[in-house]
């Protein structure tokens, strides 16, 4: 089966009413009455189901976000999100980042996300922007794994938010924004490295032509979510829409390495 039919679990758990068996038979009668009624009237409703997609900062508020296809900075020079739009992932890339995040606050750093869950139709814009696999991922072929959820553009911020330097800007699309920096600045060289050894043991690839792209090592047991609707006041998401591609995603044949092996964000 491609792994793209295997779509994101949803887990659901539910609430265990407590009884106290130490009373009489007719107390315990009664309990066991009042327990049945209630659930059939809801008031013991289960545990909310686990949304397909959370906002980062539901799970760590101290990541610092700005999506760059919310606003003008990016390659399309205009917003292809809509302003406020969330960085949405799946809950256990949240769980992940806010790993790597807790490990670079240890040392007075932190992460800023610059993309996150990409909607289908904005993936679209951007190859007819830059219809270039080597660095946009062909729509037809599988698209990114920014459309499953389970990839994100991430760089390095100082304790208070700040940027610090790092190798490139966001999509410059030139040799310095390899992987692996080969630059003469040794201050660029420690940041890039600490960022990307934090997201290694969270559990994220790296991809070789762009420093600032990261995909979860388990990025198989999702699927592609093609429209989203948001959800508990725009912090999560379900997906409404999912199609598998056609065929994997280029960004997805990542080495243990931490480097995959394709070309595309
Ligand atoms: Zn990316």
């Amino acid at each position: 089966m491609p792994a793209a039919q295997v779509s994101g679990t949803i887990f659901r758990a539910v609430t265990q009413p407590r009884v106290d068996f130490h009373r009489g038979r007719s107390a315990r009668t009664a309990v066991t009455l009042v327990v049945l009624l209630a659930a059939c009237s809801g008031a013991f409703a289960a545990d909310p189901v686990e949304p397909d997609l959370v906002d980062v900062r539901s799970v760590d508020p101290t990541i610092v976000v700005e999506l760059r296809y919310a606003g003008t900075r990016n390659i399309a020079g205009r917003a292809l999100y809509p302003e406020n739009t969330p960085a949405l992932v799946r809950p256990s890339v949240a769980r992940k980042l806010a790993y790597a995040q807790g490990l670079l606050r240890e040392r007075g750093y932190g992460i800023k996300i610059w993309d996150a869950y990409r909607p289908h139709s904005a993936h679209e814009q951007l190859w007819r922007l830059s219809p270039n696999n080597k660095y946009v991922a062909d729509p037809k072929t599988g698209g990114s794994l920014h459309t499953w959820g389970v990839a994100v553009d991430a760089t390095l911020v100082d304790a208070k938010g700040n940027d610090v330097a790092m190798p490139t800007d966001f999509d410059e699309f030139k040799p310095a924004a390899t992987l692996y920096y080969a630059g003469p600045d040794q201050l660029v060289k420690r940041h890039l490295r600490m960022l990307q050894a934090a997201l290694a043991r969270a559990g994220f690839y790296g991809l070789r032509t762009e420093w600032w792209h990261f995909v979860v090592k388990d990025w198989k047991k999702y699927g592609k979510a093609d429209r989203i609707e948001l959800i508990n006041g725009n912090r999560a998401a379900r997906i409404v829409e999912s199609a598998p591609p056609a065929s994997a995603p280029r960004d997805a044949n990542g080495r243990a390495s931490g480097a995959s092996s394709r070309n595309a964000r």
